[in-house]
């Protein structure tokens, strides 16, 4: 059985590579490896040459707006055409971070938006208070053929219908294992069709309570703890358990989908 990563930063330092070549051993598949400002472009595009199975995404996050250097749209679209099968992303609206700017956050998503309708690239968005306005934008422009990942999906459930319409795929991940969080279980237990779901680790972020945990990462510098690649096999189960599968039939379903939106099969 193999389960694929839909959304992870596997080019962070927090996480050494034997822990990735561990989830592998375990049954991890693909992982769709984001970068998150020209910065970390590079090391993306080293792990993608390292192993096919880590697949590249190149994004500007919205944290990383107000740093982003002069010319990173060109940047973008030229570390884009030379990897054929990367996806776009990790980008996005947060209106939680602080010093955000609403302005040019939107602006850069638009640059993204446009740029994965042009590429024809599946598109990975980070949303965070901001739903409102990722609707306003989504609702304005062209969306990707391919479709575009909610990554992390934190959105009212009268809105799913509507993004299913847009395209939209929904990543169950440990952000829905938390007890405070049986809306968004409900919502992957019923409401998101089953063609639309992925499950995702954001390894090294995102690390889950200890019983959802496989292996341990060490702490960061500032003492946060992270989120093991190989914990991707628990949010599996978790989501079989929330959607009333097995867990075999969890990976097969979740598989389907990420092989459309992500290898375009
Ligand atoms: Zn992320």
């Amino acid at each position: 059985m193999l389960v694929h990563d839909a959304h992870c930063h596997y080019q962070f330092a927090e996480v050494p590579y034997a822990a990735v070549e561990l989830a592998r051993r375990e049954g991890v598949g693909y992982a769709v490896v984001n970068g998150s400002a020209p910065v970390d472009w590079p090391d993306v595009a080293a792990l993608a040459a390292r192993d096919a199975r880590n697949l590249p995404a190149f994004g500007l996050h919205p944290w990383d707006v107000p740093t982003a250097p002069v010319g990173w749209e060109s940047q973008l679209r030229a570390i884009l055409l030379a990897h054929p099968q990367a996806s776009v992303g990790e980008m996005g609206l947060d209106r939680w971070v602080e010093g955000h700017d609403p302005v040019a956050q939107e602006a850069a998503f638009r640059v993204q938006l446009a740029l994965a309708v042009e590429l024809d690239r599946p598109l990975t968005i980070h949303c965070v208070r901001a739903i409102g306005p990722l609707m306003d934008t989504l609702r304005a422009a062209p969306v990707p053929r391919r479709g575009f990942l909610l990554h992390s999906w934190n959105g009212p459930v009268d809105l799913v219908p509507e993004l299913v319409g847009l395209g939209a795929y929904f990543s169950f991940s440990a952000h829905h294992l938390r007890p405070t969080k049986a809306d968004l279980r409900g919502q992957f237990a019923a409401a998101i069709p089953s063609d639309r779901i992925l499950v995702e680790t954001d390894a090294p972020a995102l690390c889950p309570a200890p019983a959802f945990r496989r292996h341990e990462l060490p702490p960061d510098a500032a003492g946060v703890e992270q989120n093991h690649p190989a914990n991707l096999l628990r949010n599996l189960e978790e989501f079989a358990r929330t959607r009333g599968l097995a867990v075999e039939q969890a990976a097969e379903l979740t598989g389907v989908n990420f092989a459309r939106l992500f290898l375009g099969q």
